[in-house]
């Protein structure tokens, strides 16, 4: 019997989980102990509603963190999934290489019409981290085509994470993630993350990774191509929130040196700091912005990367027909994820999803207030609806506890059984909750976590 043949065959729960330990390799995942861990129902979710996840078993669970940082409305939307719908009818993909398509143009128009006001132009693509490859590629040519070949620099940050192929991985600042590729990346210089609980200079974090940075770009003019970091709140890296004034300062600088600023908003962008977008916390206009994750309302993926007119007229120039960018993907721009984009962005209006977030970051505020003086919780941080609670051995010295021990993950774990689930960023407990989740579940999602913690603590 042939391996296809056999997976169709298996049924149930039981069987699923044995194709799934056959077949299926995880990302960021300890296959080893992902292929002796028992089938919990838990582990394998079958359909969603609202805010909530549906196991195997039947089990609801609320989604603590947008299943993976890109839910926006919930699941099973009805205006997105009619809009799904109603393309499917219509068709499924074709490509943007030589053609256009109503969606990706419908789209295009409103995220420029959204994003702060000097990007004029969308160039999509699939993922995250390929947006992130666009960006970095495009701000390299920008320069060479400019006549200035030098600049072929990039400056970011530490702990900052910008997805994993190997340009986005070039200039993460994330040692365990990037480490077993080193040797394989573009070399990039990294400036301290201006988080206030890590760095040394706690709340004037910020003017001191300034000046580091100026003094970098001025020892080296003519180097650098662009900056590029996360704005406000540096997710991956542990939620490390940044000191206020920091994103204004490297706007600041970047302008008077010539050098692009990339905004990162992959998992900043579309209402999870409060804000539409990051960057406008401090009303600093990027040259280029990378977004992901919530575009589709977390629905199917697509990535964009948005570029200033100034920089796309320099492709524009040039002998003959003007200057090719060199990249473009199968899928780039696909038409149901374009139009599920399109109704997303506009539910986020119809439903006056900005006007309601004051409240709710409020009530998260509030409700973790009761883990502040916790003896194991070093740290908590907060921007909007990105939450990180920092959880340590020793409060006092600041002593994390020993990775080998996975408190993080331990806890994460634990609050599954109080219906939730969320994962963690080492011993970094991670909510971030849908924008759109109404106050009673979310109030529901902030009462089990901090249970789970003080209760994990006491056990
Ligand atoms: N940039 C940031 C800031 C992210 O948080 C992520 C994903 N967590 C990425 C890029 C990569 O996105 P993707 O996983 O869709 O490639």
């Amino acid at each position: 019997m042939m391996d296809s043949q056999r997976a169709a065959q298996t049924d149930g729960t039981e069987g699923l989980f044995q194709a799934d330990k056959r077949y299926v390799w995880h990302p960021f995942t300890p296959m080893r102990l992902w292929q002796a861990d028992s089938d919990e129902p838990g582990r394998m979710i079958v359909s969603g509603d609202h805010f909530e996840l549906i196991d195997a078993s039947g089990r609801q669970y609320i989604d603590g963190f947008s299943s993976l940082w890109c839910n926006l409305h919930g699941h099973r939307v009805p205006q997105i999934d009619q809009a799904v719908r109603a393309q499917l009818d219509k068709i499924a993909h074709s490509t943007l290489l030589g053609h256009a398509s109503p969606p990706s143009v419908e789209l295009a128009e409103r995220l420029v019409r959204i994003t702060p006001e000097p990007l004029k132009k969308v160039f999509y693509s699939d993922s995250g981290a390929a947006a992130v490859e666009v960006a970095l590629k495009i701000a390299f040519q920008y320069y060479r085509d400019r006549g200035e070949s030098e600049r072929r620099r990039f400056i970011a940050l530490r702990g900052g994470y910008h997805g994993d192929t190997l340009g986005a991985m070039s200039v993460g600042g994330i040692e365990t993630f990037g480490g077993v590729y080193r040797s394989l990346l573009f070399d990039t210089t990294f400036i301290d993350s201006p988080n206030p609980y890590h760095h040394p200079a706690g709340q004037e974090a910020g003017r001191v990774v300034s000046r580091q940075l100026e003094a970098i770009l001025d020892e080296y003019p003519g180097e650098y191509c662009a900056v590029i970091l996360e704005p406000i709140i540096q997710g991956a890296g542990g939620m490390l929130t940044h000191t206020p004034g920091f994103l204004t300062d490297v706007g600041r600088i970047t302008r008077q040196r010539d050098v692009l600023l990339i905004a990162d908003e992959v998992a900043t962008g579309f209402a999870r700091t409060g804000k539409l977008f990051a960057c406008e916390h401090e009303g600093v206009a990027p040259d280029i912005m990378t977004l992901g994750k919530g575009l589709t309302g977390g629905y199917l993926p697509v990535a964009a990367t948005l570029i200033t007119q100034e920089i796309f007229d320099a492709f524009c120039a040039g002998p003959q027909q003007g200057r090719i960018f060199h990249h473009g993907h199968t899928y780039t721009g696909n038409a149901l994820g374009c139009a599920a984009g399109v109704a997303s962005v506009d539910l986020i209006f119809q439903s006056n999803l900005l006007e309601q977030l004051p409240a709710k970051i409020e009530l998260i505020a509030t409700r973790l207030g009761a883990l502040r003086e916790h003896p194991h919780v070093g740290d908590i941080r907060q921007a909007g609806m990105m939450v990180g609670i920092e959880l340590v051995d020793d409060r006092k010295k600041k002593r994390p506890f020993d990775p080998a021990r996975r408190v993080g993950a331990a806890v994460c774990l634990a609050a599954r059984d109080r219906g939730v689930i969320t994962r963690p960023l080492g011993d970094v407990v991670v909510l971030m909750p849908a924008p759109a989740m109404d106050s009673e579940t979310l109030d529901r999602l902030l009462i089990a976590v901090v249970e789970t913690i003080h209760e994990y603590f006491v056990g």
